[in-house]
């Protein structure tokens, strides 16, 4: 366990930049607010524990005061501007408005991190169709596993999740990515099942990771950052299961071989 001076900093709808293995410099968009919301509490979360678990799509933070605090970051330097931070985006009811205003002010390619439970809904998928980049979680390849891993709000129907995910890549022109959290080895047959769905789903690539990071014991602000040192984390944090870099390597050739998509996973040191 990690011990050490335990801060609260205060609710700023922007952060960083914080750097990013996937996407580079990447300047971050809180549109969930102080108190950490999503559907999942997934067993790896750098939020802590969810405080608020819920499907429920709201206003979180008012569209003006988002690209008020946005302005003040001109001119932007940086590589993407990420749609993040306390939980959940897509349950923010203002993430089309919220995308369209970065865009308009900024003028820099904009992301958006989901777990991509709330795809069912058409408003989601148009709203969420204005990003120029979408990663989507997909931590397993059946009810048990997600169940276990993300810990959902209620039960996911895979198939479903899956099948509303093919749906939005119909209309989304932009990146997709699909990100998967490796805690264990997984088995051939979910291997395989993984990769009939990747070559159904097409995305644009495979994002392959395993926890590097410890779990804040409880709610951090600061979790929505990147630390340079897991053991000098300004907060209370466990260690989580993780693989070897070997297994991600090995998966990700795999999967390149199968599906002929390109994978990418971070620079790991065991
Ligand atoms: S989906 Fe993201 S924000 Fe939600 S619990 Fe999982 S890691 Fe945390």
């Amino acid at each position: 366990m990690t011990t050490a001076t335990v801060s609260t900093p205060e609710f700023t709808p922007v952060y960083g930049p914080v750097w990013s293995w996937r996407y580079g410099k990447s300047l971050g968009i809180d549109p969930i607010g102080e108190i950490s919301t999503c559907s999942f509490n997934c067993v790896y979360c750098q939020l802590g524990e969810i405080k608020l678990k819920t499907q429920q799509r709201q206003i979180y933070v008012p569209t003006d005061q988002i690209l008020q605090a946005l302005a003040e970051f001109a001119p932007w330097d940086v590589d993407v501007i990420t749609l993040s931070g306390s939980g959940e985006p897509t349950l923010a009811a203002n993430l089309g408005e919220i995308l369209i205003g970065i865009k308009t002010l900024t003028q820099r390619p904009t992301l958006v991190l989901t777990n991509g439970t709330t795809l069912s809904d058409s408003q989601v998928r148009e709203q969420l169709a204005l990003a120029d980049r979408v990663s989507v979680k997909l931590d397993g390849i059946s009810t048990a596993q997600l169940q276990r891993v993300n810990q959902p709000v209620r039960e996911i129907d895979l198939t479903q999740l899956l099948i509303d995910l093919q749906e939005f890549r119909r209309i989304f022109p932009g990146e997709l990515g699909i990100q998967t959290m490796i805690l264990s080895p997984w088995s051939l047959s979910d291997r395989q099942e993984y990769q009939r769905w990747i070559k159904a789903i097409a995305p644009t690539e495979i994002q392959l990771n395993t926890p590097t990071r410890p779990k804040p014991l409880k709610h951090e602000l600061a979790g929505r950052e990147n630390h340079p040192s897991p053991e000098n984390l300004p907060y209370q944090a466990r260690k989580l299961k993780s693989v070897e870099p070997s297994v991600l390597q090995d998966f990700a050739q795999e999967i390149q071989a199968q599906t002929g998509i390109s994978v990418r996973y971070p620079p790991l040191s065991h």
